[in-house]
């Protein structure tokens, strides 16, 4: 019975669960975690769940392994990008195993100022939208990342549940439409450019935990100075502390605007607590510290994250020293005009490089000049071999997982994205070869779940692989009709029923009547199913969705099991499905 339940695109393992506890009627909630994790109450946490390794093998790795769950389904990945690896393999270790006590602790989260209690939020159009698609509402991951307030698909505000915070209904499997919900008490800006670009760091940050990725603290808080220091902020020498009052009362500006929109337990809204956070967040860093400010930071001083996370890789070298505050570099009008040259330049089209030669400025200050005026800067990837790069380039034409190149070829996640954003043409290719790979893989899983199942219809096979029903219904939706149409599925869509029942009792009255005129033909001849089925064409047609009607194959079933004994006379008298 667990086959008919699969993942929905990006839901959470709490979500899953709470489909089971619902397709499958428990009546209390440990019935279904007993009997997803074999324990009465751990592995119910929606944040953090326990015990994944019994989930993965209550479905022998269907759902794919425990590690994979964590990943691909909790929030965990979120809290993981600025963490050793070491750590990082610990929590992943905590939700899989047995125990995952004090996992908020070791992650930082108690300690930290921005909450740990991780409210379950939806979006009212993914509900619905869920609902038409898949026949359910279920929670999103993306929604459920600490600091996540927008729905950037449906433009709007999500909805904060009361289940799960505070030991409310604590235990509990449930799904958005059985939710109470908080009142709304932010501003609704039902179209908010701003707000969506925030949610995108979010969920970008998380993907980038998700996928294994890590960050350097220390280049981290370097790249926020360099980024500072750019706009023309200072610091006193010896105690690093911002001096520069725009630069908190910009940050100020950026804080209370979120403060206004989102939800998010501590925003520096006044001058000391500005001044203390980003005084704070440009020291060397700290363990602990909550990803949430990290991302208010990135957030307030990068248009995208992959703009933060390109100069976090590339930091510019321009000496041993200079990325630290204390070296001021102020604005003044002489490379206000520099500046200006250079923009200019490299408005041309010419290279930064050249650029920075004729305004007569250093290249590093050229780069970081365009690289505010939004230019793309290329830059020259480090020392990679002709024979490696080669090797990464033939794999990422044939889309290969970043992952397995990393292995393969001994290189840094970084150094492959660098050159995927300096081969022209090279991520396109990229896509197109795992976009195809991905489509043979989702085409083969379609026309295998078909085999197996030759009597469902569409409608019941969707439920069976949601994933991959919606993934070829948004990206190969004519092979999809094909290939239904050809194997007699009936439509795509689950707009029109067959009345199976109606022909049920039709046929079964069909083969009854067949089965008479034969014996009255021939009342000492036993009735052979090709002669039944001559006379019944439309059944014979139906033979092989025989389980969708049972009352016409219990009709033939006696037919012939009365066939084998030779006593159609009996049959007759015994048949009382016509009576
Ligand atoms: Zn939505």
């Amino acid at each position: 019975m667990d086959i008919t339940l699969n993942w929905l695109p990006s839901e959470t393992v709490f979500s899953f669960c709470s489909r089971y506890h619902i397709v499958f009627g428990h009546s209390v909630a440990h019935q279904t975690t007993q009997k997803l994790f074999q324990h009465h109450r751990l592995g119910s946490a929606h944040d953090f769940p326990a015990r994944l390794s019994f989930l993965a093998a209550r479905f022998d790795g269907r759902l794919g392994s425990a590690k994979d769950i964590a990943l691909k389904h909790t929030i965990l990945p979120f809290f993981l990008p600025l963490r050793t690896t070491e750590q990082a393999l610990q929590s992943i270790n905590s939700v899989c195993g047995t125990n995952n006590h004090h996992l908020k602790y070791r992650l930082g989260i108690l300690s930290s100022n921005q909450g740990a209690a991780h409210p379950l939020k939806s979006c009212n159009s993914c509900i619905e939208e869920d609902e038409r698609l898949y026949g359910v509402g279920y929670w999103h991951v993306h929604h459920q990342l600490p600091g996540s307030s927008y729905c950037r698909l449906h433009k709007q505000h999500l909805n904060i549940a009361k289940e799960k915070t505070f030991g409310f209904r604590k235990d509990q499997w449930i799904l958005p439409r059985d939710s109470h919900y908080q009142k709304f008490t932010k501003e609704n800006h039902s179209h908010n450019n701003e707000l969506c670009n925030y949610q995108s760091f979010l969920e970008a940050y998380a993907n980038y935990g998700a996928s294994g990725g890590f960050l350097d603290p220390i280049a981290v808080s370097n790249t926020y100075q360099r980024k500072l220091l750019n706009r023309g902020y200072t610091s006193s020498k010896a105690s690093k502390k911002l001096k520069s009052s725009p630069i908190i009362n910009d940050f100020i500006i950026w804080c209370r605007f979120l403060d206004k929109l989102v939800y998010i337990e501590q925003l520096p809204t006044t001058v000391p607590a500005a001044r203390n956070f980003l005084s704070r967040m440009i020291r060397p860093p700290r363990s602990g510290t909550h990803p949430l400010n990290h991302l208010l930071i990135i957030s307030w001083l990068f248009d995208s994250w992959e703009h933060f996370y390109d100069e976090h890789c590339n930091p510019p070298h321009v000496g041993e020293n200079s990325t630290h505050l204390h070296i001021p570099i102020r604005k003044n009008s002489s490379n206000n005009k520099k500046r200006d040259r250079v923009a200019e330049l490299l408005a041309t089209g010419i290279s930064a490089t050249r650029a920075a030669t004729i305004a007569g400025v250093d290249t590093q200050s050229a780069i970081i000049w365009a690289s505010e005026a939004g230019h793309t800067i290329h830059r020259r990837p480090k020392k990679l071999k002709p024979d490696i790069r080669n090797k990464a380039l033939k794999m990422l034409t044939e889309g290969v997982e970043k992952d397995e190149i990393q292995q393969y070829c001994s290189i840094s996640r970084c150094t492959i994205d660098r050159l995927i954003r300096s081969e022209q043409g090279i991520k396109k290719q990229w896509l197109d070869a795992r976009f195809l790979k991905t489509r043979m893989s989702r085409r083969g899983q379609w026309k295998i779940l078909h085999k197996q199942n030759p009597a469902l219809t569409t409608t019941k096979l969707k439920l069976i692989e949601p994933g991959t029903y919606s993934w070829l219904y948004k990206n190969d939706r004519e092979w999809l009709l094909q290939h239904n149409l050809r194997t007699n599925q009936g439509p795509t869509s689950n707009y029109i029923s067959l009345p199976w029942d109606k022909r049920d009792i039709e046929y079964a009255g069909m083969v009854q009547k067949a089965a008479l005129s034969l014996h009255q033909q021939n009342p000492k001849q036993a009735i052979a199913r090709h002669e039944l089925m001559r006379l019944i064409p439309e059944v014979a047609r139906k033979i092989r969705w025989l389980n969708r009607l049972p009352l016409t194959e219990k009709a033939i079933g006696i037919v012939l099991k009365h066939r084998q004994k030779n006593s159609t006379t009996q049959l007759m008298a015994e048949d009382n499905l016509k009576k």
